[in-house]
């Protein structure tokens, strides 16, 4: 391996692990003959130590069984939902947790549809492992921060105030994500694309991660140091009363 040190936490790496992880793909033998593509083009890998590698603990799995069956995702999510996921269930009836399985109606089409209650902390895991590793593959070194996850998927009808502070959040970024004007990148943009905000003044810094054409997820990369949050304290505070203040 080039770079023998794990992208999370810098320990010797024994694998290299996809960024994101590559069951988020279709296999060819699942979508050749209906789409006439492939897509798993110049997949993304870094190095990583046993405990960081996502496939060992087969959170990978259950991130692809939750993002691919959304409304709103694209075709290739579907087919993705009615393959691979449908053999993952065969296997491990268990890994989704459903709570009613439904019908929505799209121009007079009726499509199944499962609600899912989702395991929110190993999703966040998992978005914030696909940030670190993104970090790693763009800048060559490792992210050194907190990493705060904003994403509509964990919003939730029993937790209204958690669920309004988490539209804010993602509908704040959403509208300055229009001006980052840098590149969007991704060799299979049916299934996933990333986009790197600049650092800004407090040393953060925004990757946004959309799967499937339809499902963004927002990683905020905080970078400040302990001595820069004591020392801007007072004025993150005051943002965060203007933005977030009239929450009631
Ligand atoms: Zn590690």
């Amino acid at each position: 391996m080039k770079n023998s040190i794990c992208y999370w936490c810098g320990s010797k790496a024994n694998s290299m692990e996809h960024v994101p992880p590559k069951c988020l793909f279709p296999e060819e033998k699942d979508v050749k003959e209906i789409t006439r593509k492939t897509y798993r083009d110049n997949l993304i890998r870094v190095p990583s130590c046993e405990e960081h590698n996502l496939k060992k603990s087969n959170l990978d799995e259950y991130l692809m069984v939750h993002l691919s069956g959304r409304v709103g995702n694209n075709f290739v999510a579907y087919l993705n939902t009615v393959t691979k996921v449908s053999r993952i269930r065969l296997r491990n009836p268990r890994i989704i947790n459903i709570e009613k399985t439904d019908v929505v109606r799209i121009r007079n089409k009726e499509f199944p549809v499962l609600w899912i209650n989702a395991d929110t902390s190993k999703l966040t895991y998992s978005f914030e492992s696909i940030a670190r590793g993104l970090y790693f593959n763009e800048y060559g070194s490792i992210f050194n921060g907190n990493c705060l996850v904003i994403t509509k998927l964990f919003k939730h009808p029993n937790d209204p105030e958690g669920s309004k502070f988490i539209s804010r959040s993602f509908n704040l970024i959403e509208s300055e994500q229009k001006h980052w004007k840098t590149e969007i990148k991704g060799s299979n943009p049916e299934i996933f694309t990333y986009q790197f905000s600049k650092v800004d003044g407090f040393n953060c810094q925004t990757v946004a991660l959309n799967f499937y054409s339809g499902t963004m997820v927002y990683v905020v990369l905080n970078g400040m140091t302990e001595e820069q949050k004591v020392k801007l304290e007072p004025y993150t505070n005051t943002i965060t009363g203007i933005f977030f203040g009239d929450m009631d």
